[in-house]
């Protein structure tokens, strides 16, 4: 027996639309469904009709060469001979009747679905930015305004790129599958690529009037000042990760990158979670030990130095560093004593020293001088 035309067997013109064959195949499959007394050979028939005009590279293929399309080019597709039936009818019993589940599970079931669709995903570009903070900020955490100008979907078309109101009709070079088929023969063999649909660009649809607003693009430049939550503990040049604030695209927007960096410090230095600063302190103080208050970058703390420190020595003062950025915990400040020679000197202050260096000359011998 003949094979049945598709188009006929779910009761449509070769001109019938995308939804047109959903709807007849639908209200068929119930009909024909062998649990509610149906043919299972109708059943079948159908099933294959609407697997081949569901699949706009299979109608394609099927509207030029009719039933022979499928006799080399899809036999390693295993569309039919990998459909058990019974298994079939075990899956649509399972998934129930009818609704958007079977239209899913049709399309899984013969290896082809919504997934094959036509247009590749449009992510938004990513966007850099720089953001310049102090070292007390960077080991307290802050949080920063940052104006950013970035494209967001069209407030007027909410960025469906079609002026309010007016139609959308789905593209007929395509069918509104957003691929376009290409067949070329050579022989016994046929070739088949499929390429994005350029008048629609994979859309399916076409716009009868673009927005006014975006001209048609669907985003427009909007100024938003965005909150940057920057972390305590965070180092010079690190960058940081703000989710969907880039670009907006069709399919979700890019991420904005902010590029964090900590300015130099006047006292402090820091080297990853430790900060080191210097002070000057007399001969007197270290030759005869005192007790300083020095600065930290949460407030000050006391130092003391013992009788008899050399110049240069350092000095810790635990957890009075910057937190870790991970695990908190606190790094430490260094201090480091230099001991500094005053560039005035009163009368009296040279007599005092010049009487304790003869006093200094008695004690020691030549030598001793010279390896202080
Ligand atoms: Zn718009
Ligand atoms: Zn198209």
């Amino acid at each position: 027996m003949a094979k049945r035309d598709y188009y006929e067997i779910l009761g449509l013109s070769k001109n019938a639309s995308v939804d047109d064959i959903k709807k007849a195949y639908r209200n068929l499959a119930m009909k024909h469904h062998p649990d509610k007394g149906g043919d299972a050979e109708k059943f079948k028939e159908l099933s294959e009709a609407y697997a081949v005009l569901s699949d706009q590279q299979k109608r394609e293929a099927y509207n030029q060469f009719g039933h022979d399309a499928f006799s080399q080019q899809y036999s390693q597709e295993d569309i039919f001979r990998g459909a058990d039936f019974e298994g079939f009818e075990e899956l649509f019993k399972r998934a129930g009747f009818g609704g958007s589940p079977f239209e899913d599970l049709f399309g899984q079931f013969f290896g082809f679905g919504r997934s094959r669709g036509g247009r590749r995903k449009q992510y938004g570009a990513d966007l850099i930015t720089d953001i310049e903070i102090s070292l007390e900020e960077a080991a307290k955490g802050v949080k920063k305004d940052l104006n950013i100008n970035h494209t967001r979907a069209c407030i007027h078309c909410k960025g469906s790129c079609a002026e309010p109101g007016s139609e959308k009709k789905t593209c007929d070079t395509c069918k509104g599958n957003g691929q376009v088929q290409h067949v070329r023969s050579s022989g016994m063999m046929r070739f088949v690529s499929v390429s994005t649909c350029n008048k629609c660009r994979g859309e399916g649809v076409i716009i009868t009037q673009a927005c006014k607003t975006c001209r048609g693009s669907g985003v427009q430049y909007q100024e938003e000042t965005v909150k940057v939550d920057i972390p305590t503990g965070i180092e010079n040049g690190m960058r940081l990760r703000l989710d969907g604030m880039g670009e907006a695209g069709h399919d979700g927007s890019g991420d904005l990158y902010v590029n964090v960096f900590v300015k130099k410090h006047s006292l402090f230095e820091r080297n990853e979670d430790d900060l080191y600063l210097k002070i000057p302190i007399s001969f007197a103080q270290a030759a005869l030990g005192c007790d300083l208050e020095v600065p930290t970058l949460f407030g000050k703390a006391r130092l003391h130095v013992p009788a008899a420190t050399q110049s240069h020595t350092m000095f810790r003062l635990r957890g009075e560093g910057v937190p870790n950025l991970r695990s908190h915990s606190k790094g430490d400040q260094y201090v480091q004593v230099v001991v500094k020679v005053p560039d005035k000197l009163s009368t009296k202050q040279k007599e005092l020293l010049k009487e304790f260096e003869s006093e200094s000359n008695k004690k020691k011998g030549f030598f001793d001088n010279l390896f202080c």
